[in-house]
């Protein structure tokens, strides 16, 4: 199938940004568009806004129309992108039930299971949380000990989870249960499909260094969960979970986002300083933005070429790998720069007065930490990069 024309795509920018002109709610533009920040603490009115990008036909936009989407291109998506980049918009809500556990349920759900969840995940009618880690396994995640015991026409759930993203606001949890405790470790897992509401599920928040509890302790027992809820076999969880880890790491139109970044440092730069001299004019800033600005060029090629790739081949392979640990690390280079260049005021935080820009940049240097720590560490996409893409021996 040919791709849209330019005329066609530039139809679809025209449109999409007369709709943010009038749509990117007040409240938004007023409280937090700089920064941004304080997102978290306004779920409720992000999930509206995300409903409302919905409903405007904005949401999936190369999702299958039959689940909701919209049926475009990965242009199209890549438009869509760069017009919320440029006007500021507030995020969605759904990110995990969107880019993770709807891969899962395309590539291996039933018919009657993409059709009871994906529409309402797109939506955001229902909230998703991931339940992969558990206290004694992240990089190992094989050795999970989640306990999935079949009872009747259920399994009853026993276990706990960590570092559980949105695990407070989340209405489901797609989760990896062990179903058979005597198969090796990677063959007895289950990927399984669970109601934060059940009896037997506790949430204990966890408190993060930016000041925010995005994530959580998720604790099961005995919990129902109906066994029409397993996605593909009993065993195949481990095979469903790769497929999404990879959807995870893999090139993300969300990098697009760092062209704001270094716009935004540009124009800090312009500012005038005590003195009368501006950063703009210092040789070591020019040199040290132009070189991010190379390595983002870089990102964002390769990240257009990937997202073409798997479009038209499907699923992205451990080369994902090289997506994951370029864009973590780049992000916290280019955060780091952002903050070192404020000289002594990078070390205040939000609650002074004399912070620059509000503290965004101290908050996403901080946020940039777990970059290289969600989703496989960067050592972790080091060995997979070695091993399954260069094909280097084990150590
Ligand atoms: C912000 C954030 C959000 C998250 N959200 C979620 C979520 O929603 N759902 C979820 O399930 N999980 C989530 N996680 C958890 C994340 O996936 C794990 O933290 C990650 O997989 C690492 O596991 P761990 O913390 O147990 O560290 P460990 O596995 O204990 O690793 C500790 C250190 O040892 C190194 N290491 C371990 N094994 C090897 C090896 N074989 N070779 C070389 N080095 C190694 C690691 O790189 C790391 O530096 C989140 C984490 C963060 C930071």
């Amino acid at each position: 199938m040919s791709g849209p024309t330019n005329e066609e795509l530039e139809i679809y920018r025209k449109d999409l940004r007369a709709w943010l002109d009038t749509s990117i709610p007040d409240w938004w533009r007023e409280e937090v568009a700089v920064t941004g920040f304080e997102a978290e603490d306004r779920f409720d009115e992000l999930r509206v806004w995300h409903r409302q990008l919905f409903e405007a036909g904005y949401m999936g936009v190369t999702w299958p129309k039959e689940y909701g989407g919209q049926g475009l291109t990965v242009q199209h998506e890549i438009v869509r992108s760069e017009e919320l980049q440029r006007a500021g918009a507030p995020p969605t809500v759904n990110l995990l039930g969107i880019t993770l556990c709807a891969p899962a349920l395309l590539g291996f759900g039933s018919e009657e299971q993409k059709q009871r969840y994906l529409r309402r995940m797109l939506s955001g009618e229902e909230v998703w949380c991931q339940g992969y880690s558990e206290p004694g396994s992240g990089s190992d995640l094989a050795g999970l000990q989640t306990r999935a015991v079949t009872d009747g026409d259920d399994y009853v759930v026993n276990g706990q989870k960590i570092w559980t993203s949105n695990g407070q606001q989340a209405d489901w949890m797609f989760c990896l249960v062990r179903t058979d405790p005597d198969a090796k470790k990677h063959h007895g897992i289950g990927f399984l499909l669970m109601e934060m509401g059940s009896p037997g599920i506790e949430v204990a928040a966890l408190h993060q260094m930016t000041g925010g509890t995005d994530f959580c302790q998720v604790f099961f027992s005995d919990v129902r969960v109906p066994r029409s809820n397993l996605v593909g076999e009993p065993t195949q969880g481990w095979q469903i979970a790769n497929h999404v880890l990879m959807h995870e790491r893999g090139a993300d139109v969300g990098c697009l986002r760092y062209q704001g970044f270094l716009d935004a440092i540009a124009e800090q730069a312009q500012r005038p300083r005590p003195g009368g001299t501006r950063l703009a004019d210092d040789p070591v800033f020019r040199q040290r933005w132009s070189q991010l600005r190379i390595e983002f060029e870089v990102l964002r090629q390769n990240t257009l070429k990937a997202l073409e790739l798997q479009k038209s081949g499907g699923t992205p392979g451990p080369e994902s790998s090289l997506f994951k640990l370029q864009a973590s690390e780049f992000e916290q280079r280019l955060t780091r720069f952002a903050t070192e260049i404020q000289g002594p005021y990078g070390q205040l935080w939000q609650d002074s007065e004399r912070v620059t820009d509000r503290g965004i940049w101290q908050f996403r240097e901080m946020w940039a930490r777990a970059y290289s720590i969600y989703a496989g560490t960067s050592e972790i996409q080091r060995n997979i990069i070695s091993e399954r893409v260069l094909g280097l021996p084990r150590a």
